[in-house]
């Protein structure tokens, strides 16, 4: 069916394909639905069944306060101007070109999907993962639940210093009866159940000040049951520039004075330890057979620079450290999605304010948008993808006064049907979330992941199929 009328209008409401169901896609749903101005019929396209991507796949299992933040989105998709379309790979099971047939606009939230590289030698030796990788797999990320992590080392590294690198340290440094009650993978569980991890060695390229974790997520690293954290006092001491950046950041003084807090307290005679080490970049990851079993690190020194970053070199002093596993954990990056422009080099889709651009500070792509980490890269929580879907939703609201609209293909139901792609609506997601609650329930947890895609698809149909009693 084609609409006629003005461009938003009621006959003819502004149709916009949202790709990505994470934070950052329902922010912009939930900022699309608040205008005024404009008609809009929203369709949430993601990859996988399930929505909430990173709520529900990065976000670690004993945060569980955290991932609340889904009741927020269970609103917006109770609004009846949005559907969602899980199970719709943008690229495979349908092209750009078709979704440009059936939107007038097209908003990318497709995140940060992969992660950034040391470039040292030794960082594709067995053992030597990303902190994505770890994370996906211990949530039930149906990409990664094949994985397998060779949890009976003693030592492990971790390399990087923001909350990523605290979410695996704490899954590796937490007692099985901490774990049990989250919404931790059984499999996880019970390899961490055996696990003889012993040590977990946190590397920062800079000092203490410069950290990028949060109060709270270094601060509950000190209250965990079975692990003690060993900070060395003269890390703590600061260069002038280092001090002057502290003064002017709240976080980093709290940081301080927590680090300071556990320098002080020192090892307790708990049977793990989480030893951090400042000032130290990896160099080398060595092995024997293949597998990792040690990492080289050299020291740094601090140097502010023109700009007033403070940046880090090494000064030539190497030690090498026994480990069996490495976790790099120094930030995401985006893919790149066929037909749709790309930064290779900043791995995120080239934007102005949150419109595509064909190349950085290049020309418009018209009526094709971008919100999130796939629009500003990896940085901030939650939350902070919702002022930055206002922003873009705000631009997208100007264009559509300017644009005749071209999503003129209508719904795009017919199309999915006719290609076989067999997507999952919310109300089927419902279900699945139901069986997984009822399953957590019963194990006092508050779901058991469902991790596998086909099994998905086969309790949404046999229970769909099952008669409603009167
Ligand atoms: P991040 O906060 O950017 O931290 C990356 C870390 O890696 C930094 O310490 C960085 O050091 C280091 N690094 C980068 N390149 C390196 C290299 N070549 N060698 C050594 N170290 C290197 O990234 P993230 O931890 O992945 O987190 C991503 C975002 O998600 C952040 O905004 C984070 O706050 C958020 N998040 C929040 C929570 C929560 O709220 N609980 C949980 C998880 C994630 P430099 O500073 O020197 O670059």
């Amino acid at each position: 069916m084609t609409l006629t009328g003005r461009l938003g209008s009621s006959s003819r409401p502004v149709r916009i394909a949202i790709i990505g169901a994470g934070p950052s896609g329902f922010y912009a749903a939930g900022a699309l639905l608040q205008q005024k101005d404009a008609h809009v019929s929203i369709d949430l396209f993601d990859r996988l069944p399930t929505p909430y991507g990173l709520v529900r796949y990065g976000v670690a299992p004993d945060h569980q306060k955290i991932k609340s933040v889904t009741r927020i989105y269970e609103r917006t998709m109770k609004d009846r101007r949005v559907r969602y379309f899980g199970n719709v790979d943008l690229g495979a099971d349908i092209t750009h070109a078709e979704l440009k047939a059936h939107y007038d606009q097209i908003v990318y939230a497709v995140g940060a999907q992969s992660d950034k590289r040391l470039g040292i030698p030794g960082e594709d030796l067995e053992g030597s993962f990303s902190a994505t990788e770890f994370v996906a797999w211990y949530n039930g990320h149906p990409d990664f639940r094949h994985f397998s992590f060779d949890l009976s080392v003693e030592s492990v590294a971790v390399i990087g210093v923001g909350n990523v690198a605290m979410d695996v340290t704490r899954i590796l440094a937490k007692s099985v009866s901490e774990l049990e009650t989250t919404d931790i993978t059984d499999y996880a569980l019970e390899a961490l159940r055996d696990s003889s991890v012993k040590r977990i060695h946190i590397f920062a390229r800079r000092g203490p000040v410069q950290a990028k974790f949060t109060n709270p997520e270094i601060k509950e690293l000190g209250e965990l049951e079975i692990a003690d954290v060993i900070v060395n006092p003269a890390d703590l001491v600061l260069d002038d520039a280092s001090q002057a950046e502290m003064e002017g950041d709240r976080t980093a003084r709290r940081n301080l004075e927590t680090l300071q807090e556990l320098a002080e307290r020192g090892p307790t005679g708990k049977p793990k330890q989480i030893i951090f080490h400042f000032l130290r970049s990896p160099t080398e990851i060595s092995g024997a057979a293949g597998a990792v079993n040690a990492m080289t690190t050299e020291k740094n020194a601090l140097k502010e620079t023109s700009s007033g970053y403070i940046a880090c070199r090494g000064i030539g002093a190497y030690t090498e450290y026994d480990v069996g596993l490495v976790f790099r954990s120094i930030g995401y990056r985006g893919i790149p999605i066929p037909g749709v422009p790309f930064h290779e080099s900043w791995g995120v889709i080239p934007n102005e304010k949150g419109r595509v651009t064909d190349e950085h500070g290049g020309a418009v792509v018209p009526g094709e948008y971008t919100v999130g980490w796939a629009k500003r890269g990896p940085t901030g929580v939650i939350g902070t993808n919702k002022p930055d879907a206002v922003e873009t939703v705000k631009l997208m609201m100007e264009d559509v006064k300017n644009a005749d609209g071209h999503g003129g293909a209508g719904d795009i139901v017919p199309l999915l049907q006719r290609k076989g792609v067999p997507y999952v609506s919310f109300a089927d997601w419902q279900i699945l979330e139901q069986i997984e609650n009822e399953r957590g329930a019963l194990r006092g947890q508050p779901r058991v992941k469902i991790t596998d895609v086909d099994e998905m698809l086969r309790l949404i149909q046999s229970a769909k199929a099952e008669p409603v009693l009167p």
